[in-house]
């Protein structure tokens, strides 16, 4: 169930700017790369990064499942949430009972799969 009182509104906003200037630097969609290749899971279509800050308009929930009414057309900031943990931290703000469907590996994660490409 999503809060009604959005908390930290600031954070959120601040994670949007940061989303948007990621995303349009070059620097910005380096890192954006290397954070994909940690990130694991899919999109459970919560809907929940779609109301950071405030409910976007193109957002239909119907039986607890998103739908983005633009899904081809939205925007760079939509297409890369979550870029890293920041941003589900950001995210849980709102909805921590009900997880985002993405999640980054850590470096001790990472670990066993970097010792066996040394070995390779
Ligand atoms: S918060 Fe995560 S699971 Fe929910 S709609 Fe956004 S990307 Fe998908
Ligand atoms: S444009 Fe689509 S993906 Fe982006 S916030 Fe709105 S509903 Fe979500």
């Amino acid at each position: 169930m999503i809060r009604k009182k959005k908390p930290s509104l600031r954070k959120m906003f601040g994670g949007k700017v940061r989303r948007f200037l990621m995303a349009h630097q070059r620097e910005g969609r380096a890192y954006i790369r290397r954070m994909l290749r940690r990130r694991r899971g899919h999109c459970a279509r919560c809907g929940v990064c779609c109301m950071l800050v405030h409910r976007c308009p193109f957002l239909r929930i119907e039986r607890g499942l998103a739908t983005c009414l633009i899904h081809a057309l939205r925007p760079a900031n939509c297409r890369i949430f979550p870029v890293d943990p920041q941003d589900l931290e950001e995210r849980d703000l709102l909805a921590p009972e009900r997880p985002c469907g993405y999640s980054f590996l850590t470096a001790a994660d990472r670990q066993p799969a970097l010792a066996l490409a040394e070995k390779a």
